[in-house]
């Protein structure tokens, strides 16, 4: 896997020089937006009644900084914009504003591969006892911090462990409406912890109907005879899942997303995993069962290589300027 390993490198040594800097800039650890101030990541804290804390009457999103370069920023915020429009919230800031705070905000830290998130929150006043026409401030808050892996590199080329959850099932698009990027993590926690009973890192729920839907902040990618197939219903439409799709299409390869049987998690070639949080990760035991060989497949090998090749594509990404910090 020779780009994976050059890709991996290069992050690890902007990683050194970036903790090199942490005893000179505090912002090199993280930093928040909170209310128009600028604060060290670890110091950040919110309103104790911000209805984001108090019902979870939020949403989120998720963008990603690597190299220096924001990518697929304008995919995320409209994203963002589309749930906050489902769950009747406004953005507080316009995006060009929250865009040239973001930027700022990653040339101060002088992180050149990080984690950016962006909370919409209902605010101080709750929607319970609010009368017709009452206006809500809604709050934004926004942090960002090295890049958080959700598979660690040196585990992505082996691959990592996943469970199909038996003890829990995806919350029903009917109760959480699953495309809008929310923090109501009730059943991915338990399948976090069910997981870790059966000797696995990964959960992949089902739609309580037999069929997979996503896991723990991730969505899931199966491989048979050269055809990728993906849930379409009960998930987050993943932003690295729309990148998946893309490779895939420049390479030829079909991408089916439909309904996907569980079953097929079992016959399948290859899986693997995909989020801002990590990219494509590879994923060669299922149930304690090697998925076919056990090895990482030659189409996820693919696609990861075409992953990170986009990051450094003008068309997806945009260089972050460090000068104007
Ligand atoms: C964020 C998230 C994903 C992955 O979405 P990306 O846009 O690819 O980062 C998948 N599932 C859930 C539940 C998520 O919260």
């Amino acid at each position: 896997m020779a780009t994976m390993d050059k890709v991996l490198k290069a992050h690890a040594e902007r990683n050194k020089e970036l903790e090199a800097s942490a005893s000179k800039n505090p912002f090199a650890k993280g930093v928040a937006w909170i209310e128009g101030e600028l604060v060290e990541l670890s110091k950040a804290r919110i309103p104790l009644l911000d209805q984001g804390f108090m019902h979870s009457d939020l949403t989120y999103d998720v963008p990603s900084v690597w190299d220096g370069r924001f990518f697929r920023l304008d995919d995320h915020l409209d994203r963002l914009e589309a749930s906050c429009k489902k769950l009747r919230l406004r953005m507080p800031l316009p995006r060009d504003e929250v865009k040239k705070i973001l930027c700022n905000m990653v040339a101060k830290s002088g992180i050149k591969d990080a984690f950016v998130e962006l909370i919409v929150t209902r605010g101080l006043k709750g929607v319970r006892g609010a009368q017709k026409g009452d206006t809500f401030n809604n709050s934004l808050y926004m942090f960002i911090q090295p890049y958080v892996w959700v598979m660690e590199p040196e585990d992505q080329p082996v691959g990592g462990k996943a469970i199909v959850a038996r003890t829990v099932r995806r919350v029903p698009p009917g109760a959480i409406d699953p495309t809008v990027k929310n923090l109501q993590w009730g059943d991915l926690v338990r399948g976090l912890q069910e997981a870790e009973d059966r000797d696995a890192t990964y959960p992949f729920l089902t739609d309580g109907d037999s069929n997979l839907t996503e896991g723990s902040g991730f969505n899931v990618v199966l491989v048979k005879d050269g055809v990728l197939y993906t849930p379409e219903r009960g998930v987050l439409l993943g932003i690295s899942r729309k990148s998946v799709i893309d490779v895939a299409n420049a390479e030829g390869l079909e991408v089916r997303r439909e309904y996907v049987p569980i079953q097929m998690c079992y016959d399948a070639d290859e899986i693997f995993m995909c989020t801002t949080a990590g990219g494509i990760m590879p994923i060669t035991t299922l149930d304690g069962k090697p998925v076919k060989d056990g090895k990482v497949g030659p189409i996820t090998k693919k696609i990861w290589d075409g992953y990170w090749a986009m990051h450094y594509d003008d068309k997806y990404s945009f260089e972050v300027d460090y000068s104007k910090a």
